[in-house]
């Protein structure tokens, strides 16, 4: 399969909203200077959090079903809750289950060093 250009993915996915990045969950802190990269986030089986920069052709929309109501959820179409970091149900406006919590992920960071793959968050400082 041909590799689309990386303009393809330019401002395909928004700060703060929900992706996924090898089939799990991750947050999209903002989009690089690089045409078609984003710096991504996530909180990871050892319970840090890390940021690091990641191709838009690598990143895809979260798509799910509701907890409570089973409606479809798409995060290219319906808002990410700007706390938990849940999309929000377009039916019945649930987010993370059980309630809304924040999270603690600091969407608005980027790492100091963009050419490493990946960040402990100690490391970042420097704010949009
Ligand atoms: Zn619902
Ligand atoms: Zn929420």
């Amino acid at each position: 399969m041909a590799r689309l250009k990386p303009e393809v993915f330019a401002g395909r996915y928004k700060e703060g909203q929900l992706v996924a990045v090898d089939g799990k969950p991750a947050i999209v802190v903002g989009e690089c200077r690089e045409t078609g990269y984003y710096f991504v986030q996530r909180r990871d089986d050892d319970g840090k959090v890390y940021t690091w920069k990641e191709y838009g052709g690598r990143i895809k929309h979260y798509t799910y079903h509701c907890w409570r109501c089973h409606s479809v959820i798409d995060s290219s179409v319906h808002a990410t809750c700007p706390a938990c970091h849940w999309v929000i149900c377009p039916e019945c406006k649930a987010c993370r289950k059980p309630v809304c919590e924040d999270d603690m992920l600091e969407t608005g960071v980027k790492p100091v060093n963009a050419n490493n793959n990946k960040f402990d968050i100690d490391d970042i400082f420097d704010y949009f």
